[in-house]
């Protein structure tokens, strides 16, 4: 059961989708049919991409001035010879995926000047993209990388920059992995906590500093990753609605 006022959150976010007519239950539902597993294996998905699109529609927030002005400068960075120390850095290409993420993302979460102050950095590694909050930066692969996992970077940075309501989203994390077996399983398997936690990802469990909830790092980017990719949009409805009402609960400003 989750504490009080993240349940609250929860609460008020299921409210407010079955507002707008999204009724999860229905979606967990379809899910389950083999039709859809048959669709999953397709090139196209597209009714997930559908539900994807319905929520992003109800997610592109209304901003006020501050909120807008926000996002501009985010946005800014990516051109601005200062923040970028990158090689092949596909600057339109970045652009574009961050403009999508911060269409969703309300005003609130964005107040931190550090977030328009990222240094863009390129990797000849591949492996997709990381975040470093302690140096401000963002280092993708110039090769391949999916704007999800871009998406999931900046989700490190709104998680670092929003302190106290990313401590009880981490505490929800945390209290997880003690309600399925506690520190022990913890420092077994650093990432085997999916199936005993009910996670969606291994990953959502991964733990950077066992001794507290400080070290669940990966819930809001695992939270985020589902509205740019649709099989984990599939995953995190399926297994875990928990984890995408938090994540709805943040995006829609409903914590408080
Ligand atoms: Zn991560």
């Amino acid at each position: 059961m989750a504490p009080l006022k993240l349940q609250a959150a929860m609460d008020r976010a299921e409210r407010d989708l079955s507002k707008h007519g999204i009724d999860l239950d229905h979606y967990i539902r379809s899910f389950k049919s083999s039709s859809w597993r048959h669709e999953l294996e397709q090139e196209e998905c597209w009714t997930v991409e559908l539900f994807i699109r319905e929520l992003k529609g109800i997610l592109t927030q209304h901003n006020g001035r501050e909120a807008k002005e926000a996002k501009r400068r985010i946005l800014r960075t990516v051109f601005d010879h200062r923040n970028v120390y990158a090689e092949h850095l596909d600057q339109e290409r970045v652009h574009r995926a961050l403009r999508g993420l911060l269409r969703l993302m309300p005003g609130y979460l964005l107040g931190d000047p550090r977030l328009s102050r990222i240094l863009w950095r390129t990797t000849a590694h591949g492996g997709g993209a990381s975040a470093d909050t302690v140096g401000n930066s963002i280092t993708i692969s110039r090769g391949r990388w999916l704007t999800a996992e871009l998406v999931h970077e900046f989700g490190h940075h709104i998680d670092a920059r929003n302190h106290s309501l990313s401590m009880r989203i981490r505490g929800w994390t945390r209290d997880r992995v003690k309600a399925a077996g506690g520190s022990k399983s913890l420092e077994r398997r650093r990432y085997g906590l999916c199936a005993v936690a009910g996670f969606y990802d291994t990953y959502v469990g991964r733990c950077y500093n066992r001794s507290s909830c400080r070290g669940f790092f990966e819930t809001i980017p695992m939270g985020l990753e589902p509205l740019f990719n649709t099989r984990r949009m599939f995953f995190i409805i399926k297994r875990d609605p928990e984890h995408f009402l938090l994540t709805w609960a943040l995006c829609r400003g409903l914590f408080r």
